[in-house]
């Protein structure tokens, strides 16, 4: 067995760790949702309706995913983005609970995030429907 290496927050590599290891560094909420492709009750999550400036990072390997000028209110009890961060988020089909939905996942960990539909508003038409367990927002200094 080998140390853990320290990963510094500039490094593009993908983050690969077990099991054990993100269930000691996040919450018990977080490690489901994120690490386990779960969902939060819709309106309980922490940044459901939050309008305050920052970045959305992700929250098991603090990668920028989204920022807060793409937030916008969908009235479906989960932080709604209509654009992520360029290149920060994979997407895939999930066929899981009987339904074809988009996963949309962390590029650098793979942690889940949530779903894309395409019913958001322009520009893009997207929305980006992402649980709060799975994001940090780091507020924009004035
Ligand atoms: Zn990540």
């Amino acid at each position: 067995m080998s140390e853990e290496e320290p990963v510094s927050p500039d490094e593009v590599t993908k983050v690969e760790k077990s099991d054990d290891e993100w269930r000691k560094e996040l919450t018990p909420e977080q490690y489901r949702v994120a690490r386990k492709g779960g969902t939060e009750p819709a309106f309980t999550g922490k940044y459901w309706d939050t309008t305050t400036p920052g970045t959305y990072r992700c929250v098991c390997c603090g990668e920028p995913l989204f920022e807060s000028g793409t937030k916008f209110d969908a009235g479906c009890g989960w932080p709604s983005f209509w654009k992520p961060i360029d290149e920060k988020v994979a997407e895939r089909e999930d066929r899981s609970l009987g339904m074809v939905r988009d996963e949309v996942t962390c590029r650098r960990c793979g942690a889940h995030l949530g779903h894309v539909f395409d019913d958001g508003p322009n520009p893009t038409g997207l929305r980006y429907c992402i649980n709060s367990a799975s994001l940090d927002l780091e507020e924009k200094k004035r």
